[in-house]
């Protein structure tokens, strides 16, 4: 069954998500809501899906970022975004540290701002410490794309959208994106938009010159 995902706007997208406790996560609604963010994720298609985004305000979300989705992408685009498929799994009360600082910045979405798509920078590694859907401890260590969509999952379920992150310059429609900027390299990109270039000191905040 495909739940309703809410868009921009929602109060649900800006509150602070609760908790579940281990019998929460056990218990046959968490573990039926599970099942049907999987399928909402999968049909919207998305790679991460947050219990704020279909209207229940708790630590948790879906992820999965199929072989299927990258095939037939440009080998030299899913490199440098540093892109590999992740199988489905379940984040529950999730503590995210960054591990590597240096941003990457690249365009990015949200199945609750539909249409719409801007250059985010993320940080490129984290760790996460959660709980799976057995309420198992987990630590995860991802870099690249898959550190993106958990920073951006994570995000979710303390009211922030991609929006909050964004270069505003570079907000568009995901028909022009398209049309105009795909083929582009950030770089290309931020020349056009009249950005400065990134330039990134180790040890300190990302800073433009
Ligand atoms: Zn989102």
């Amino acid at each position: 069954m495909r739940l309703k995902i809410v868009q921009a706007g929602d109060p649900v997208l800006r509150g602070e998500a609760r908790e579940l406790s281990i019998s929460e996560i056990r218990s046959r609604p968490v573990q039926e809501l599970i099942e049907r963010m999987r399928d909402t994720m999968r049909d919207a298609p998305g790679v991460g899906l947050a219990a704020p985004q279909i209207g229940e305000p708790l630590q948790l979300a879906v992820i999965e970022d199929r072989e299927e989705y990258l095939r037939g992408a440009d080998t030299a685009w899913v490199a440098e975004r540093e892109r590999s498929a992740v199988p489905f799994h379940v984040i529950i009360n999730p503590r995210l540290t960054v591990v590597d600082a240096e941003p990457l910045e690249f365009f990015e979405g949200c199945l609750s701002v539909g249409g719409f798509t801007a250059l985010v920078p993320r940080a490129r590694a984290v760790r996460v410490e959660c709980r799976n859907e057995q309420a198992d401890r987990v630590v995860i260590d991802a870099h690249g794309w898959y550190a993106r969509i958990l920073q951006h999952e994570i995000d979710h379920l303390h009211g922030r959208l991609y929006v909050d992150r964004m270069e505003p310059r570079s907000f568009m429609t995901t028909a022009n994106h398209a049309r105009h900027w795909r083929e582009q390299t950030t770089r290309e990109v931020r020349a056009a938009l009249g950005l400065r270039t990134r330039i990134w000191r180790p040890g300190r905040a990302p800073a433009e010159r």
